[in-house]
């Protein structure tokens, strides 16, 4: 008989594990695939920022990447004497309003591993070394073929929604006859990670080495493991250019050759690529599927992060809580913009380090356009949600719309006691520091949506720089399950305008 789930994920990469991991924890009849039965053994991602440590606080992951990482003094442009050109520092005690650290490197084998074992004692149906072949779908249900290589047999399912987070080469895209898009920047480069002894002095920042010879990146992973990426010339041959006598060279004028032992050298396509839609009917793309960037902002899995967690909520409303499936349509008009600003932000820090390179060897470093200046750093600021479920559709009218609001946080002294991110629930939640009279057909409204209703305190607030500052702009906000601002109150806009509005949107 074909099973029936109400989702079907195809691929279990870290996208598409947070999303059966949190479609799982609400109480939906989710189906994961995978055509490999293990992890990928090797690292690709190497960092994860702090919006993506609060995501996984909601499946209780954190640790994954908490228990070995480190933390990066800043990331930098250096000339190929490894001159600082410009740059970041990051304090080492600076926590951001997600409650975390802004980014922590981590050493991906260790990671993937907690959680694909946190998965598998989920409870969520898995099915690995299962191969999607097929789809079909019309307007109530989507039907799989896959191919399972432990039973030799082909199988059939069924699901309401079928998401594709089966990577870079995603047969879901392709089936769904979604174009890529590209962002033009399209190069080749030699990722080449190793095992140190642990004696060497490569410091801890993050370096773009741009030389005009080649150009070069140095990732300070958690101890004992470092990475160089290097660009790949014209003349050169990658399958020449990764074997391990070539690759020792490079990372010569780094480190000697008796300090460490390499783990791998792989030859990567950086390039920019966005999905032209995200969705197709009942068909969703999350992750490297629906976009890819060079990693230059180690950005690629936390777009795919932020994914997740935006179909989930949306998901979740139309599965649990009965909502027209309407608001699915907003997953594209959120998702596709943020993420093209990451692919872009990616593209144009190796436009910069180009740039760069190109000035240092010139001598024309000052000439540098300033529009390739800011982008290339403006990069590395993380965009609000422009457009979709937000007051009036959009961002524009209040900057704090479409912020993700704080994570509340106990303190002892100075130090983080208790990250609380509970306390707002898994739906919606309104925060405020007045008190608010609730209509009876407001109250109605808010049960469906399970809102969680929290008066802050005062000295909750002072504790916490984020917190005061988003008091200090309004009494009241409407924070969506995904932890960014639906709206906030002023002189103008009433908690009623507020919610009047959300429940319009979300009963379309
Ligand atoms: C060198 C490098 C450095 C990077 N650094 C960073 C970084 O620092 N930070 C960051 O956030 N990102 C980084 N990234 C990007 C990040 O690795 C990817 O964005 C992320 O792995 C994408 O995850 P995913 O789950 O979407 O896809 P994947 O990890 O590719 O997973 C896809 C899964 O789908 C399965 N699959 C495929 N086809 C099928 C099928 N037909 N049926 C069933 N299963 C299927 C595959 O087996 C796989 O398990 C980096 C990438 C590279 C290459």
């Amino acid at each position: 008989m074909t099973k029936h789930f109400d989702v079907i994920i195809v691929g279990l990469g870290p996208v598409g594990t947070l999303l059966t991991l949190l479609l799982n924890q609400a109480g939906i009849k989710v189906l994961g695939i995978d055509k490999d039965i293990s992890i990928f053994p090797l690292p690709r991602a190497a960092n994860i920022d702090d919006e993506g440590m609060r995501i996984m606080q909601r499946v209780n992951l954190e640790s994954a990447y908490s228990d070995h990482f480190s933390n990066p003094s800043g990331a930098i442009f250096t000339d190929k004497n490894l001159n600082r050109l410009s740059g970041m520092d990051i304090p080492d005690d600076f926590y951001t309003g997600n409650g975390w650290l802004p980014t922590y490197f981590f050493w991906q084998p260790y990671a993937d591993k907690t959680i694909r074992e946190f998965l598998l004692n989920s409870g969520a149906t898995i099915s690995l070394g299962t191969e999607l072949l097929s789809f079909s779908q019309n307007s109530e249900i989507v039907e799989l073929n896959a191919y399972n290589s432990e039973s030799e047999k082909e199988c059939k399912f069924t699901s309401r929604y079928l998401i594709g987070a089966d990577g870079a080469s995603s047969l879901v895209r392709k089936l769904c006859g979604i174009r890529l898009e590209s962002l033009g920047y399209d190069k080749d480069w030699i990722v080449v990670d190793v095992e140190t002894n642990d004696d060497h002095d490569l410091g801890n920042y993050a370096i773009q080495v741009c030389d005009p010879d080649r150009m070069t990146t140095f990732i300070p992973f958690p101890k004992p493991f470092k990475r160089w990426e290097f660009l790949l010339l014209d003349d050169e041959d990658k399958h020449e250019m990764m074997k391990e006598r070539k690759v020792r060279e490079l990372i010569g004028p780094w480190l000697e050759s008796e300090k460490y032992k390499v783990i791998r050298s792989a030859s990567y396509r950086f390039h920019s690529v966005l999905a032209k839609n995200f969705q197709k009917e009942k068909v969703f793309l999350v992750g490297d599927s629906a976009h890819q960037g060079p990693p230059f902002m180690g950005q690629g899995m936390m777009s795919g992060y932020r994914d997740a967690i935006n179909l989930y909520w949306k998901l979740n409303f139309v599965l649990k809580k009965s909502f027209p499936e309407n608001i699915l349509k907003t997953y594209n008009v959120e998702r596709r913009p943020h993420a093209q600003f990451i692919v872009e932000g990616s593209a144009a820090i190796g436009k910069l380090m180009e740039a760069y390179s190109i000035g240092s060897r010139d001598n024309t470093i000052d000439e540098i356009p300033e529009e390739v200046i800011n982008r290339g750093y403006g990069s590395f600021r993380i965009p609000v949600l422009e457009k979709g479920i937000l007051f009036n559709q959009s961002s524009c009218n209040n900057p704090l719309i479409g912020e993700l609001f704080p994570q509340p946080i106990q303190f002892h002294n100075t130090k983080i006691k208790e990250r609380n991110d509970k306390i707002l629930g898994d739906d919606f939640s309104i925060l405020s520091k007045i008190d608010i009279n609730i209509k009876k057909r407001e109250s109605i409204f808010l049960n469906k949506i399970n809102a969680k209703f929290i008066i802050l305190k005062d000295k909750e607030i002072k504790e916490n720089q984020w917190l005061s500052m988003f008091m200090q702009s309004s009494d009241t906000y409407i924070v969506r399950p995904d932890r960014y601002v639906f709206g906030a109150t002023t002189k103008d806009i009433s908690f009623s305008d507020l919610l009047t509005d959300l429940q319009s949107q979300l009963e379309v």
